[in-house]
């Protein structure tokens, strides 16, 4: 009994209104041991008190880490869109620039067959480009318009100037100097080109204009001439047949007349004249774009 006494250290606790007393027993050896405790529930404390600042730093470490890796995320997406950009703007810009040298290819054609075009008119210095291009700005985007003004403006005079062939023959016969086709040993100017072919293939119009003459005449035979404009006139010769009448107005490729061998011909052809304000000049030049 005086064994188990000793290990006990009794408490006197006096609570509240009551008055009441209660007696707690505590162990001796925890008694002697609390600085003990004391310690522990310190240093574990403490313990808990580091991991928690360490995770709360590494929290705080981790989401600045993360905002600055959006940052730089979205920061690459921008170069990345601009790059983007700029490929697209550059292959736009390569596109018109090769607009541009076909547009300056048919303008000099056209040019050197006495057809002013735009490039010659004041506004052509406004078509100039260079440096950068941005396919959005107010600028590129008229230019582009300029261009499809161009090529619409190019497009409706090309019409109205002969290119090409009247029909799908064989040329059988050059402008210039050639000995007599009938049989004669002396030579003669011939004014046009003669594409030989069957009676009744179709002939037509090389450019878009009006019928100025339609009708039998001396040695062309039954012959019909287009007036066209910037000065031009076509004439088809031999025909056997007429399609169009004096006055008409006639596009490009419509079938004007068939072939024949009417007038002075040793044979079915078509004789095909161009005419520049009144100059009977070579067709070959309007036949190939070169
Ligand atoms: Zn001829």
């Amino acid at each position: 009994m005086s064994q188990l006494r000793s290990d006990i250290h009794a408490n006197l606790i006096v609570t509240g209104h009551t008055l009441e007393t209660k007696i707690f027993r505590i162990k001796r050896k925890y008694i002697e041991n609390f600085e003990l405790y004391k310690k522990i529930g310190i240093c574990v404390v403490a313990v808990v008190c580091i991991a928690v600042s360490g995770l709360f730093y590494g929290l705080l470490r981790a989401n600045s880490k993360k905002k600055s890796l959006e940052t730089n995320i979205a920061k690459l997406e921008s170069q990345l869109y601009d790059k983007t950009r700029q490929k697209k703007a550059q292959a736009i810009m390569d596109n018109l620039n090769e607009a541009q040298s076909t547009l300056e290819q048919i303008e000099n054609y056209l040019n050197s067959r006495s057809v002013e075009t735009r490039l010659n008119s004041e506004d052509a210095d406004s078509t100039g480009i260079g440096g950068e291009f941005f396919p959005e700005t107010d600028a590129s985007l008229n230019l582009s318009e300029d261009r499809l003004d161009r090529i619409s403006d190019l497009f409706h005079k090309i019409s109205y100037v002969p290119l090409g062939t009247p029909c799908n023959g064989r040329m059988t016969s050059t402008f210039g100097v050639r000995s007599n086709p009938m049989g004669g040993d002396n030579n003669e100017f011939h004014s046009g080109i003669d594409w030989a072919g069957r009676i009744g293939s179709k002939i037509s119009s090389t450019a878009s204009g009006t019928v100025k003459y339609a009708g039998y005449q001396g040695n062309y035979g039954l012959c019909v001439i287009i007036k066209h404009d910037f000065g031009y006139e076509t004439l088809y010769g031999h025909l056997s047949e007429l399609k169009v009448r004096e006055g008409q107005q006639v596009k490009t490729g419509e079938v004007i007349g068939l072939l024949g061998n009417t007038g002075r011909s040793n044979g079915p052809h078509v004789h095909y004249e161009i005419i520049h304000n009144g100059r009977k000049i070579n067709p070959v030049n309007f036949i190939k774009m070169n």
